[in-house]
């Protein structure tokens, strides 16, 4: 999955610091990402004296990460804005792990200049990572939504899902946010009741994963069928909902970063 980077570790400890020639640093801009054309995250040297503004943001091992804030065009020969998408692919997988990290935290900043409570400009805390209000001292912390995802199976079958609206062709699983005031069980339980209409039961906790692009911190849970199995599909969701047998779940060889690949795997292994 795309956090397990071992045997190379991630450090998050918060830090006031301008980057070294050697920072790697993450610039974005309307939908892309800077890289260099053999898809390498740009070093601090590389930059020159682009109008980017500085921040830092965590280290991978002893290798520093910082985003750049472009404050002007920023066109540097060897380097070229691409999709976002492209982050997911990046070698090696720490990589990947600090692209989505880094786009969670662009998005953070990017969203919370001005103060919500007076509109002052934030500004930058200087012994965590918040952003506090130089006007009437409102803070706030890095936003992380809690979303939900579940593997509801009968024993034999997984249950598995096309999305109707969204870019993703392919089968996934049942998720969605927790709402104010649910659980995260009984979040599992309204997804699966309100998107398919089938109740479930023993619901289990099965992993977390931390999921940038989308600022998700992802709750993965097994659940058994309750009852019939007869899908009642929500079309505003969903295209399709179909039961696979263990032998038969769709597993995407080029998926190796997500928790939805890393269950369906699971299952299809007999693990649940
Ligand atoms: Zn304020």
């Amino acid at each position: 999955m795309i956090q397990e980077i071992a045997p190379q570790v991630y450090h998050l400890e918060y830090q006031v610091k301008e980057p070294a020639a050697a920072g790697k640093v993450f610039c974005f801009r309307e939908g892309c990402v800077l890289l260099t054309r053999e898809r390498r995250v740009p070093l601090r040297a590389q930059l020159g004296d682009c109008p980017i503004r500085y921040r830092y943001l965590f280290a991978i091992d002893r290798e520093e990460y910082y985003l750049g804030e472009p404050l002007g065009p920023v066109q540097v020969p060897g380097l070229e804005w691409m999709p976002r998408r492209v982050l997911r692919g990046l070698e090696p997988l720490s990589q990947a792990f600090a692209g989505y990290t880094a786009r969670h935290l662009e998005h953070w900043y990017r969203d919370n200049r001005f103060c919500g409570r007076c509109g002052g400009p934030m500004e930058p805390g200087m012994e965590e990572r918040k952003l506090v209000c130089a006007a009437c001292g409102f803070q706030v912390y890095p936003r992380i939504n809690p979303a939900v995802i579940v593997a509801v199976h009968d024993g034999d079958r997984l249950l598995m899902t096309r999305y109707a609206r969204r870019p993703i062709p392919w089968f996934v699983l049942l998720a969605g946010f927790i709402e104010v005031g649910e659980t995260a069980e009984q979040c599992v339980a309204r997804e699966v009741r309100e998107e398919v209409g089938i109740q479930v039961k023993h619901i289990r906790y099965y992993g977390s994963q931390p999921w940038g692009m989308s600022g998700n911190l992802t709750l993965a849970y097994t659940a058994e069928l309750d009852g019939g199995d007869r899908l009642t599909v929500d079309r505003t969701e969903l295209a399709e909902a179909r039961w696979f047998f263990r032998d038969q779940v769709p597993i995407r060889k080029e998926d190796r970063v997500s928790i939805t690949q890393d269950m369906v795997r699971a299952f299809a292994a007999g693990r649940f």
